[in-house]
């Protein structure tokens, strides 16, 4: 929250501070529905709250300082390789069932193959550098800039995957059977079991070059931080 309208820098005069009762008076909660339809986010109202001041991390006028801290752990710990692994794995299996234009399987196209092994590569990078920064951890280090590395490489990879899983399943991606979604639901896809959360994972994805900082200004911090540029 802003503690010093009159900072110099709008960095400045930022105070980072816990809010413990969600139900408090004046925060309102609004749901925001997806482009896939699903509910996982929310817009937070606070409308004169009252929060104690002993619940304020770091020192007043120093949030932004705090909020880079955390913001460094959050991205450093995005990407997950295992998840991109698991999901490029998957993908091949369905290449091995979904047919190309020729009829033949899809895993066989050299074109869509091609496309199957360049990601493989940036998975890899990804896992690398997941270990990298496993080990700075374990050393007592921070993530440090190598945390914008994995959270733009990351984002952009699972954006890769979820493409590719558009392109296998080809007209599948149009029927959207959200109540086949539901935990529990008695309602089939249309098409193989495996073409039913392709498309909303892909829409999903798109906002991951979004949320935690966008990609250009991962790319910034990359220019200033790592590249002295
Ligand atoms: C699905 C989703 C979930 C989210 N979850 C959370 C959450 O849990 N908690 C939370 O706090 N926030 C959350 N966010 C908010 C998210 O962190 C912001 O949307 C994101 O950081 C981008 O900020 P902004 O929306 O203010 O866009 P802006 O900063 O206004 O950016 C708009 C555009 O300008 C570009 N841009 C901005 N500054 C620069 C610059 N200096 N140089 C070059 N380009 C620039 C951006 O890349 C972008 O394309 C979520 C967002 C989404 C979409």
């Amino acid at each position: 929250m802003r503690t010093d309208p009159n900072a110099a820098k709008k960095q400045e005069g930022i105070s980072f501070i816990l809010i413990d009762d969600f139900q408090a008076k004046g925060i309102k909660v609004d749901p925001i529905i997806t482009l896939a339809g699903d509910h996982e986010v929310n817009q937070v109202f606070f409308d004169d709250v009252r929060v104690p001041k002993k619940n304020r991390v770091g020192a007043e006028n120093n949030g932004w300082t705090v909020a880079k801290y955390l913001l460094e752990f959050e991205r450093g710990g995005a990407a997950h390789g295992a998840n991109l692994r698991n999901a490029l794995n998957k993908l091949r299996v369905v290449a091995g069932t979904e047919h190309a234009g020729d009829g033949s399987k899809l895993i066989d196209d050299p074109a869509f193959r091609r496309k199957l092994d360049e990601t493989e590569v940036e998975v890899t990078a990804v896992e690398f550098t997941e270990h990298r920064i496993m080990s700075q951890l374990s050393n007592g280090q921070n993530p440090g800039a190598a945390a914008s590395i994995i959270k733009l490489r990351g984002a952009d990879t699972n954006q890769k995957i979820t493409e590719l899983g558009v392109e296998a399943i080809a007209y599948y991606v149009q029927p959207d059977v959200i109540e086949a979604r539901t935990w529990g639901a008695n309602v089939p896809p249309v098409g193989p079991d495996h073409t039913l959360m392709v498309m909303p994972k892909y829409l999903n994805t798109r906002a991951q070059t979004i949320f935690g900082g966008s990609n250009e200004v991962q790319r910034n911090i990359m220019a200033k931080a790592v590249l002295g540029l």
